[in-house]
């Protein structure tokens, strides 16, 4: 299907993307890599009016550590992320989502900050800015704010950006060296929507314990979800199976999701346990802690 008529207009700034969003208000959306954005358009279950595509902004196209962060620009596609040396070596849970988000075609287009833009309940990227406690800067008409993940992501398909703004960049804190994470995702077939998928970010102290800890799960409810009560459990435990466990437990629990062709919402409970489990013993491994599997 075609999708519903619409006015189209490139923006060279993002004082000019701000401006027609205000000018335009609830009619108007960003473009960024399209992969989400186009196919609902062309099933009409977005009609927006005015595209303001933010493809010509190179200001918005980095990828980079500044302040103890890693600063992901609007304008970044997935698949610079894939290849960075920067990623690879020091962000080890979001070097795991940059290799199983969608297929290498769609990450030539897509960008990390129009997925959290999305908040598609099946998404990646959001379930990643969760476990990293990512936060997402935003500019409207009166400035810029920055928000966590945990506040921006409001619903399936709904974020805290107001109508007149546009998220500039997702910032990761740079795991210490005593910190590392894992991705794990469940999918039919390369290149699918996740069945369900975990994100885990472990700090160890100097004892061995887990000093802090960020546990997210994905397509099993309307969002991607924080497990609270999986890092509450972790938190202070010495790394075990037995914590492994419970923590996959925690993850079942909070799983809420429903049956579609992808599986039965009991499948899909019992995987967010099992992914939950993985991503904690991949994460251990990374952090020379064994045996745990
Ligand atoms: C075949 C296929 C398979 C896929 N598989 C997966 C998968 O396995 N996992 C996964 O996570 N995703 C998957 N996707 C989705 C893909 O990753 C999308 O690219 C991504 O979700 C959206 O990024 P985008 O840059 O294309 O955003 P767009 O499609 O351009 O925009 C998406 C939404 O975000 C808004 N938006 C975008 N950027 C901004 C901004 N800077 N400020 C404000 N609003 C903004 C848009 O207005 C729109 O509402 C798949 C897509 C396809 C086509």
């Amino acid at each position: 299907m075609f999708p519903a008529r619409f006015d189209y207009l490139r923006a060279s700034s993002t004082d000019e993307a701000v401006a027609a969003l205000a000018q335009h208000g609830g009619e108007a959306r960003i473009l960024a890599g399209g992969q989400s954005l186009i196919p609902a358009m062309r099933f009409r279950l977005a009609r927006p009016s005015v595209l303001i595509d933010i493809n010509a902004i190179d200001d918005l196209r980095y990828l980079r550590e500044t302040g103890g962060s890693l600063l992901i620009g609007a304008g970044t596609r997935d698949a610079a992320l894939e290849t960075s040396e920067l990623v690879t070596s020091g962000y080890r849970m979001i070097a795991d989502v940059s290799v199983l988000v969608a297929d290498p075609v769609v990450r030539q287009s897509g960008t990390v900050v129009g997925s959290i833009c999305h908040s598609d309940p099946a998404g990646d990227w959001g379930v990643a800015a969760l476990a990293g406690r990512a936060q997402i800067v935003v500019r409207g008409p009166a400035g810029t704010r920055t928000l966590s993940a945990d506040d921006f992501l409001v619903d399936s398909f709904t974020t805290a950006l107001a109508e007149n703004e546009m998220a500039l960049e997702v910032q990761f804190p740079r795991p210490s060296e005593h910190t590392s994470g894992a991705f794990a995702k469940l999918e039919r077939k390369v290149g699918d929507f996740a069945t369900a998928s975990a994100a885990v970010q472990l700090t160890l102290d100097t004892s061995g314990a887990i000093a802090e800890a960020g546990v997210a799960i994905g397509a099993v409810g309307a969002k991607a979800l924080r497990v609270s009560e999986a890092e509450q459990l972790l938190r202070g435990a010495k790394p075990s199976k037995d914590v492994i466990r419970a923590a996959a437990d925690a993850a079942r629990k909070e799983a809420d999701p429903g049956s579609d062709t992808r599986g039965s919402a009991e499948f899909k409970k019992e995987m967010a346990g099992v992914l939950v489990a993985r991503a904690l013993v991949s994460a251990l491994e990374r952090l020379g802690v064994g045996g745990m599997a």
